[in-house]
């Protein structure tokens, strides 16, 4: 799969990178600092990618106002977005919901959980039937 991070922080970036790297299965990963960033990418590519793993608290553009922009457009609507975040927050949870996510996964503190945890994610996702634009 081709998988679009984002997220600003280049210690979840990493860990990402290493847990994608230790699967059998090659997936690439492009980075986007923030939305705005993960937009641009988004609206220059003629392909896009697969699946969108997303932060919510970023610099410049959140992880929420993304979601509102992506859903409102007619090409990146059909993009599965899965939330990863540290937020517990109920009321960010809702919200994301509500403008439609396909996924909320809270990323847990110890290293080998989040492996465990993203490598499921990863597989669930790497048997769906995407809609391809
Ligand atoms: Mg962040």
């Amino acid at each position: 799969m081709h998988i679009l991070l984002i997220e600003d922080d280049t210690i979840e970036i990493m860990k990402l990178e290493r847990t994608v790297s230790k699967l059998e299965v090659n997936h690439k990963i492009t980075q986007a600092k923030n939305g705005e960033a993960a937009l641009e990418f988004l609206n220059s590519e003629n392909r896009l990618p697969d699946i969108i793993l997303l932060d919510l608290n970023m610099p410049r553009m959140s992880g929420i106002e993304f979601l509102n922009i992506l859903k409102e457009d007619d090409k990146l609507r059909y993009l599965p977005t899965i939330v990863l975040t540290t937020s517990e927050n109920r009321v960010d949870l809702l919200e994301c919901y509500k403008i439609g996510i396909a996924g909320y996964v809270i990323k847990p503190l110890k290293y080998e959980d989040y492996e465990h945890k993203l490598k499921r994610v990863l597989e669930y996702w790497d048997i769906n039937e995407l809609v391809k634009a």
